[in-house]
């Protein structure tokens, strides 16, 4: 009840906007449900700087629901979102528009693709160039802050009671403001706790980086699409099912993508998925069966995973498992050894 209140008066007090608000520029994105583009205010007066638009379909209605959320919950989790509003002109089907502050030009997986990785993370940062020798110790300690960060956006997430179910390196943007990677696209997540549970189409889910049991909870598709549909879920039921945990693997594939170059393509990570697959998603039986004649990327890989006793393997192979319920959950994780370095931070004090 208080939330409800608490949202009511939040509301009422915040601007709103209207589509004349915006001047609408570069086109930054286009999925299934809607094209997102890069904005400015029109008024010159206005505070607000770089802004991005996200013109959405019906699913539009969820994603604001889930971004105002997560404004009052765990803002720091995901982008900053300023307003969401119905946009009905006269010719054209209704139209969600979604407006968040511009954080950045780079999301992981833009990062992801250059020869620089992780180095270009460790830049944008620290917000300066080091001066280090390069080698698998400086990069798990990068690899170690950016999985750091995603955890800690994710424990928000899941502690407000939401699963993201579509974190992948395209959906987690570098902000510069606050040097901190945060989430985007709300547009697939379960709001599990108030019982806004929308399970949509299981193609909504990317299956290069989705858990082997697909659906967060049993699944109850709506015959119609057009509106969230209301079940009452109880934090007993989120203990049971552990939706969370869905987010989780799709992490740990990230962690891994990280740590294997060779896995960060598409065909790479699919190859990859389909090797897991046959090992009955046991990560030590793939490694049993690809280590004895791997390649010098793949040793590399595992040598900065073995670090420090192999913690960083052990964080890995806790949170890649078949199933959810023997994976860490995002608040477990960040207590994981692996995380008692410094991290980046050690990195420019070593100077
Ligand atoms: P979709 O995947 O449905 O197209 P996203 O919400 O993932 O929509 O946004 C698409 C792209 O737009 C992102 O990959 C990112 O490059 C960019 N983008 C989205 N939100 C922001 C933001 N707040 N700041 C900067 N860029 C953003
Ligand atoms: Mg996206």
């Amino acid at each position: 009840f208080d939330m409800f209140v608490l949202a009511f008066v939040e509301r009422l007090f915040r601007p709103t906007y209207r589509k004349d608000d915006f001047v609408v520029g570069k086109k930054l994105g286009e999925g299934s449900f809607g094209v997102v583009y890069r904005a400015t205010p029109s008024k010159p007066s206005s505070k607000e700087g770089d802004l991005v638009l996200k013109k959405a379909t019906e699913y539009g209605a969820v994603e604001i629901w889930m971004n105002e959320r997560v404004r009052r919950a765990c803002a720091s989790s995901c982008a900053d979102f300023l307003y969401g509003f119905l946009e009905s002109s006269s010719k054209k089907a209704p139209e969600y528009w979604l407006i968040w502050r511009f954080e950045g030009d780079a999301t992981l997986a833009d990062l992801l693709q250059s020869r620089e990785f992780p180095y270009n993370v460790e830049t944008l940062i620290l917000g300066e160039v080091q001066d280090l020798p390069k080698g698998v110790e400086r990069e798990n300690r990068i690899i170690q802050t950016i999985m750091r960060q995603l955890l800690f956006a994710l424990d928000g997430l899941h502690s407000t009671g939401i699963v993201h179910r579509d974190i992948k390196p395209q959906n987690i943007i570098f902000s510069e403001g606050s040097r901190t990677f945060k989430i985007i696209d709300l547009g697939a997540a379960a709001d599990l706790r108030v019982g806004i549970n929308y399970i949509p189409k299981e193609f909504l889910l990317d299956p290069r980086y989705a858990a082997p049991e697909q659906y967060i909870m049993s699944t109850q598709t709506p015959s119609a699409p057009s509106a969230p549909v209301a079940t009452a879920l109880s934090p007993v039921l989120w203990q049971l099912n552990l939706p969370d945990r869905f987010d989780i693997y799709s992490a740990g594939l990230i962690f891994l993508q990280m740590a294997f170059p060779g896995l960060r393509t598409d065909n790479g990570l699919i190859q990859f998925n389909r090797q897991l697959k046959r090992c009955d998603y046991d990560l030590v039986t793939w490694r049993k069966s690809v280590e004895p004649r791997c390649g010098p990327e793949l040793r590399r890989g595992f040598d900065l995973l073995d670090l420090d006793g192999g913690i960083g393997w052990e964080l890995l192979t806790s949170m890649v498992r078949y199933k959810a319920r023997q994976r860490l959950s995002a608040k477990a994780a960040l207590t994981h050894p692996f995380f008692d370095r410094e991290g980046l931070l050690a990195l420019s004090f070593m100077q």
